[in-house]
């Protein structure tokens, strides 16, 4: 009965006052009657909680809500998405191991691997996504897989269950960011992937008004995750975080349709726009990986024709906000210029492909229409194609 997202997000684990929502249980520690109970405790006996920065009763809620999402034995969740990627590498990989990545990965994942893992001797290749084969091939030798599927900016999929197994065979751990398309539309876990993270930031918490992260896996991965990374790196989540995840959460099924629907009629309509030359989205271009998705989210790429000027057209859109991030409830746009300059170092989709005709637009709550008139204002205020 309740196997069905919406029901399940609904109902939470009781409480004794039998309150509706939940309580915060806003506390560093919890204490204990006797030396007796205490070492029971630490001898792994019972499971209460002992310090936030092992288990917090509110964040375990939505630890346990997420798992259960994402057809995972546990999850634990972090401070941010980044908390989470570097905790879940971190849980597998070490020195001398190589790393093979998508492309496109999130910029910041990728100066994670470039930046700081090479410092500690974990060597990171990067492939295209889209070659199921080429991706396959480099698996012999490599300690670790890391996906997106669909890469950001670039929006191309990857096949999961293929690739799964033939890292599966090789020994070889797999980590995909879920994010853009969330459980509801892809759990990564039943195509034989290993490890989900996210950017809870996004989708997950959908109001843009927190910064957080959760890995997902079966109880062997998240074991080494809780023995070797998340309790000494330290990024754990507060108790009023994993609250509002818990409300966020309990919309998720709803938002991700309601934005979908929007997004679809807009990208049916940019498509046939003669101001864009190309629309990145995986609804509009399928690839190897669209068949593990079950629905669509609302962020995709716009490549705008020559003759546009990019800078107008973003400064001209009123219900679309100039911001980084998505998955909340405003509409943004970033043009990829921005992002070229944004951080210093290396910067992985801008030297691959993305160009900077292109911006990256995130369909919130509004209404449809109303985007749709504001997309076409901004065009028509930005020049004429050719
Ligand atoms: C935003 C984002 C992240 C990083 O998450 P934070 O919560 O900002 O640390 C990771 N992956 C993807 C795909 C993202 O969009």
């Amino acid at each position: 009965m309740n196997d069905f997202p919406e029901t399940m997000l609904v109902h939470d684990q009781p409480n004794p006052w039998q309150a509706v929502v939940p309580p915060i249980v806003q506390t560093s520690l919890f204490t204990f009657k006797t030396v007796e109970e205490m070492e029971a405790r630490v001898r792994g006996e019972t499971t209460r909680p002992v310090y936030s920065r092992g288990d917090n009763p509110t964040v375990r809620e939505f630890e346990r809500k997420l798992a259960t999402l994402e057809g995972a034995d546990d999850a634990r969740a972090f401070s941010s998405g980044m908390g989470a990627i570097s905790a879940a590498i971190l849980s597998v990989v070490k020195a001398g191991d190589k790393v093979v990545c998508v492309r496109h990965v999130y910029p910041d994942t990728y100066r994670f691997l470039e930046k700081l893992m090479t410092r500690l001797g974990v060597s990171a290749q990067y492939l295209d996504g889209s070659d199921t084969d080429a991706l396959i091939d480099s698996l012999p030798g490599a300690k670790l897989l890391y996906l997106e599927s669909p890469t950001s900016w670039t929006m191309e999929t990857q096949d999961l269950p293929r690739i799964a197994k033939a890292a599966r065979a090789l020994g070889v751990v797999t980590i995909i960011d879920n994010s853009w398309a969330t459980p509801i539309h892809q759990q990564p876990l039943t195509h034989g992937i290993d490890m989900v993270v996210h950017s809870a930031s996004k989708y997950l918490s959908g109001h843009s008004d927190i910064v957080a992260g959760v890995v997902a896996g079966n109880s062997e991965r998240m074991a080494a995750v809780n023995d070797l990374s998340y309790p000494y790196l330290g990024a754990k989540l507060s108790p009023m975080e994993g609250w509002l995840l818990l409300r966020g959460l309990r919309t998720l099924p709803m938002r991700m349709a309601w934005q979908w629907s929007s997004t679809r009629q807009l990208l049916a309509r940019l498509q046939k726009h003669s101001a864009v030359s190309q629309v990145l989205h995986p609804w509009c271009q399928p690839g190897p990986g669209t068949a593990c998705l079950k629905g669509y989210s609302s962020l995709f790429t716009l490549e705008l024709a020559e003759g546009i000027n990019m800078r107008t057209f973003c400064n001209q859109l009123q219900l679309f906000q100039l911001g980084v991030s998505w998955g909340g409830h405003e509409s943004l746009v970033v043009p990829a210029l921005v992002s070229r300059a944004q951080a210093s170092g290396p910067n992985s989709q801008i030297d691959f492909g993305v160009t900077d005709r292109m911006v990256r637009l995130h369909v919130g709550f509004e209404n449809a229409e109303d985007l749709w008139c504001d997309l076409t204002a901004a065009l028509d205020a930005a020049g004429r194609p050719g």
